[in-house]
């Protein structure tokens, strides 16, 4: 450790930090963290298991994937043959998974004995909750899923879910702080950091917008640039039909877009590259222009399509947020499913609720949720597609095979063909078309936020740097749980980093960012959380080895779910304007035998709402 090092803060204690990292853990082996040790969490009577506490490197965190990665490498595990039989497996404990199992009981038994399994040391999948305690007080922030998108305009199966689990989405502004914020006078701005851009500066204002731009470290002209792409007042395709424009946006990626269609530079071109990575998982360079133009983004005055994001405004009602993102819409599925497992009836109640983890996995249940467990196997018995089920899962290293009369797969689509060998083999080519983008979510707990009110900072666009956002959590107090509301206390960052590599078509970029993501250990985390945040903040007072109370780093490698049509390599970012007549992910979700598909993989839209809709399609297949 040199004295930048010390500088930056690298060997302070902060809250509890997990030093594994991605880097092959062996299975089984003693560097599993504890929770994930005995591959069974009731085992020991391990009363303080508590994986939101739990801090470091999370998401797919050490113990959760390895099993799997080598499954679909071949390995084989010695299965021992049990006796627990189950009238539904459901493989997958995300709210797909979870909105399964609760929608099986709602329609079609109430008294079935269901067994749900997952990989990780938690449930809830992407929608991960993480906590912090500072001084005797908890702080919360989201690992992954984030917060119900327009919740009005989901379809009717998920309302009704979401409606039955007592989320009256109306009620946003009873916990949402909507004025915190411009009361402190945070606001956007950008970050230019000084290997990009030649000089770290902070450009306040909108998008780093006219006066604020000023002093940025960007040509003359460059500025100018800037300026007109965000003023968005001129039609670069003047003169050209309706049809000839669709032409051009469905034939270039935005970047090539405003390079060739709207004269922007270099620079201007580096500035908005990581604009839609936080929304899409992709940059610039291979986001189609129709998208960006869906989507909002500057570039495309005067373009009217005839086609509208309808979804997009006010008209849709708003958001609604947990303080943990969805990870409370995982936790209300699961306080349904295993009644004992928290108190409490409401969702204010949930948000502090303690849950006891050992109540997961009982005999007596009628829903067993088995965590640290991933599937490796699923064939019908005697290779019959009416029969039964043999379901073989590795818990530590252990193999275990359990019977089931149905199954629902809320996995990832690509995995199930490595592990099933009914699936036919037309069958197998579409599960294999669906690739999941990866992200990397990082929460960091900070003493104060006085830096960032004496900036103005609420939520900051970083082009270059290693996080292209950094952002407050969002601003939600709901039942006894309180967010920060004065400068002077603690509160939770978060900062996005998306791993992929320009120039490649997307699904490359996904495989290159995945493998990325495999061999950067916690420490890479850690040190560009400190470096970022110090010259970002810093000149606000802020000091990372004082200020920084706690990291967590939550790695989704295979995070938003897309489908991609093998012959043109086209992505569907948004499946309702797919232009192919097969929709692989159509094929790829037929029911194969007691078998059915749950999951965004089966709808190719990484969404809450896709999530319980694929699952009351799943279960309603099987009726
Ligand atoms: C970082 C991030 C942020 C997001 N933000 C939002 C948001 O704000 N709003 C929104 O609506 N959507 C968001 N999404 C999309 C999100 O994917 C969905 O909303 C939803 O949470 C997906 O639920 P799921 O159950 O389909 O999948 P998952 O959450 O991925 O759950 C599937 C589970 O199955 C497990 N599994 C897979 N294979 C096996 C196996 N063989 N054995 C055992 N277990 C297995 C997985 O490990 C995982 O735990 C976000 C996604 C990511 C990655």
């Amino acid at each position: 450790m040199d004295s930048r090092d010390r500088r930056l803060g690298l060997g302070r204690a902060i809250s509890r930090r997990d030093f594994l990292n991605g880097v092959s853990v062996a299975i089984g082996a003693s560097l599993l963290p504890a929770c994930a040790k005995t591959g069974d969490p009731v085992a020991e009577g391990l009363s303080a298991y508590y994986p939101p506490a739990e801090t470091g490197m999370r998401g797919s965190h050490p113990g959760s994937f390895e099993v799997a990665h080598a499954a679909v490498q071949g390995q084989h595990w010695a299965a021992e043959t049990t006796d627990e039989h189950y009238d539904l497996v459901v493989v997958g404990a995300g709210i797909s998974g979870l909105s399964a199992a609760y929608i099986y009981r709602r329609d079609v038994d109430p008294n079935a004995r269901i067994l749900i399994l997952d990989n990780h040391d938690d449930f809830g999948g992407h929608a991960k909750r993480n906590e912090f305690t500072l001084d005797g007080r908890t702080f919360i922030g989201y690992g992954g899923t984030m917060f119900m998108e327009a919740p009005k305009t989901y379809p009717v199966t998920a309302k009704q879910v979401i409606r039955e689990l007592g989320i009256d989405t109306d009620r946003h502004g009873d916990f949402y702080h909507e004025g915190l914020f411009a009361s402190h006078g945070v606001g956007r701005v950008s970050f230019f950091d000084k290997e990009t851009f030649g000089k770290d500066f902070l450009a306040s204002g909108e998008h780093g917008l006219s006066g604020s731009i000023d002093g940025a470290p960007l040509s003359v002209s460059a500025k100018a640039e800037l300026e007109r792409l965000f003023a968005d007042e001129k039609d670069y395709l003047a003169g050209m039909t309706m049809a000839e424009r669709r032409a051009v946006l469905e034939s270039h990626s935005w970047r090539d877009y405003l390079e060739r269609f709207a004269g922007l530079g270099e620079e201007v071109l580096a500035f908005v590259q990581k604009w839609p990575h936080g929304v899409w998982a992709i940059g610039a360079d291979a986001l189609p222009a129709w998208v960006a133009w869906n989507e909002g983004y500057p570039g495309f005055a005067g373009m009217d399509l005839g086609q509208d994001d309808e979804n997009g405004g006010e008209e849709d009602g708003g958001s609604f947020y947990f303080p943990d993102g969805n990870a409370s819409i995982a936790r209300l599925l699961v306080r349904k499913l295993v009644p004992t497992v928290a108190p409490g009836s409401s969702i204010e109640d949930i948000v502090t609720a303690r849950f006891d983890y050992s109540r997961l996995d009982q005999p007596e249940n009628l829903t067993l949720i088995r965590l640290s467990s991933t599937v490796i196997g699923l064939r019908h018995q005697d290779g019959k597609l009416d029969a039964d089920v043999d379901v073989t899962y590795v818990s530590g290293d252990k193999g275990r095979t359990v019977t089931a009369k149905k199954v629902v797969w809320a996995g990832y689509h690509a995995m199930l063909p490595h592990i099933c060998p009914d699936v036919a083999e037309d069958q197998v080519a579409a599960l294999s078309s669906s690739v999941r983008a990866p992200l990397v979510y990082t929460n960091v707990l900070i003493r104060n936020w006085r830096s960032l009110v004496r900036l103005g900072l609420r939520r900051a666009y970083c082009p270059g740097s290693f996080f292209q956002t950094v952002m407050f959590t969002h601003p939600v107090s709901m039942g006894d749980y309180r967010f920060s509301r004065s400068p002077d206390e603690p509160v939770v960052l978060h900062l996005q980093h998306i791993p992929l590599a320009p120039g490649l078509p997307a699904p490359e970029q996904f495989q290159a960012g995945r493998r990325a993501l495999f061999v950067t250990p916690f420490a890479t985390f850690e040190r560009n959380v400190r470096d970022q945040l110090g010259r970002m903040l810093g000149p606000g007072g802020f000091d990372p080895a004082r200020d920084i109370a706690g990291i967590t780093v939550n790695r989704w490698p295979h995070g938003y779910a897309y489908s991609v049509d093998v012959q043109s390599g086209d992505v569907a970012w948004w499946p309702e304007y797919w232009r192919h007549e097969r929709r692989p992910w159509f094929d790829a979700r037929q029911r194969v035998g007691n078998i059915v598909f749950a999951g965004t993989d089966a709808s190719s839209n990484a969404m809450t709402e896709s999530a319980i809709e694929e699952a009351h399609r799943a279960v309603h297949s099987l009726m």
